[in-house]
């Protein structure tokens, strides 16, 4: 690959990637592409280099105007703004003394060298040695603690590239490299954070939400759609299938305490017939342990009964603080706490703690479960 002494680019780092083995391939080229999507629109090229991407903004687009987006990324360890340099000991120190004296010039700088290449006749040591030489000359006092900034020096066999700015990537696997899963997305706060870290591991989410209005376009309307636009900001064109509970409810209502953890069994076996339909082999929900009354070790159990496909539940171990973290940083939280016409609420108040398998399974012969998913489903509309 051909670089050009003196340009600025956008050097990629795929990090856990690697672990793949012969795989990665496979990775990287998915990883390129999401990063396409993502960027849509923006004027860039993009390259693979060995073991990193090699990002070059075009017209319009600069370090700054798209770093945002691609922090979304997943897969993505960290991404540098480098300026090239040849692999040369004078044209990096030329490249860095032209760095360092930009204003504002910090007052100490930490000086970190790697060579990828081991045939240069200089080693990492002897650039770090040039350099603080450079910084001294420059006022410029090089330090490995408490320094104000850090420059970094990555020498291959075609170039040196050397950073000043870097941010920390979304971390986790390439979107899509993990295949599908159907995410029971509701309004509230925990599943747009469980869907986040389902894309986080490689999975293209399905969203399936269950409202209580009479029509799925007024769901539609509503806030969940607003959560999956915001979602999609971290993988785009996810389909989503919205279906209405009033037939579940006309056939539930009778059983009172038991009727949560019944909805929920409703709305896994939903889950299981969309993810059959839409080639998906998991089913991820916003649950956690013992969080609120619904969600115990009986209920989880009793609910999931008669679902084969696995349940993967990322929030299982987080306190809700620990979630609402998360979804401020995500940016679902502002839309998680608007006011709902939540299915869940107009449920019992007092839902079962401990449910029996054998009573759940008489519970649902009564309702006659299998009609009231198939009749659901049909009644399902999907949207993206
Ligand atoms: P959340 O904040 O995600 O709504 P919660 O704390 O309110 O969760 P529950 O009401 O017990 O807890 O819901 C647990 C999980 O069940 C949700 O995280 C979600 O995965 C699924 N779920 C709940 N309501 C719906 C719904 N209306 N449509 C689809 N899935 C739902
Ligand atoms: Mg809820």
């Amino acid at each position: 690959m051909e670089f050009k002494q003196g340009e600025e680019l956008i050097v990629v780092h795929f990090g856990e990637l690697w672990l793949k083995g012969g795989n990665r391939n496979y990775y990287i080229r998915l990883l390129e592409q999401n990063i396409k999507e993502q960027l849509a629109g923006a004027r860039f090229d993009l390259q693979r280099n060995f073991d990193r991407l090699i990002l070059r903004p075009g017209k319009g687009s600069s370090f700054e105007s798209i770093s945002h987006r691609l922090g979304k990324v997943f897969g993505i360890s960290v991404f540098e703004l480098s300026i090239v340099a040849k692999p040369e000991l004078k044209s990096i120190v030329s490249t860095a003394k032209r760095m360092l004296s930009a204003k504002p010039r910090p007052k100490s700088i930490r000086i970190n060298s790697h060579r990828s290449y081991k045939q240069l006749p200089f080693t990492s040591i002897d650039v770090v040695d040039k350099l603080k030489n450079t910084a001294e000359g420059l006022g410029i006092e090089p330090k490995v603690k408490d320094y104000e900034r850090e420059l970094s020096i990555s020498v291959t066999r075609d170039a040196a590239f050397l950073t000043l700015k870097r941010e920390k990537g979304a971390g986790g696997l390439p979107v899509g490299s993990s295949g599908k899963a159907v995410v029971l997305l509701s309004g509230g706060i925990d599943s747009p954070v469980a869907a986040w870290y389902a894309m986080k591991r490689g999975l293209v989410p399905i969203y399936l939400h269950v409202h209580a209005f009479r029509e799925n376009a007024e769901a539609e309307r509503g806030k969940v759609s607003k959560i999956m636009g915001t979602l999609s900001g971290f993988h785009r064109g996810s389909k989503a299938y919205f279906i209405p509970s009033y037939v579940f409810q006309a056939n539930s209502t009778r059983f009172g305490k038991y009727e949560l953890v019944l909805l929920k069994a409703f709305m896994l076996r939903l889950a299981e017939k969309v993810a059959r339909k839409e080639g998906a082999q998991l089913i991820v929900t916003g649950e956690s342990l013992g969080q609120v009354a619904s969600q115990t070790s009986s209920n989880l159990a009793a609910e999931q009964q008669g679902v084969t496909a696995p349940i993967l539940r990322p929030l299982i171990g987080l306190d809700k603080e620990e979630i609402i973290a998360i979804a401020k940083r995500i940016g679902t939280y502002e839309d998680s706490i608007k006011p709902y016409k939540d299915v869940c609420s107009i449920n019992a108040r007092n839902p079962k703690t401990a449910t029996e398998p054998d009573e759940m399974k008489r519970l649902l012969k009564k309702i006659g479960i299998a009609k009231v998913v198939s009749k659901s489903l049909s009644m399902s509309s999907v949207a993206g």
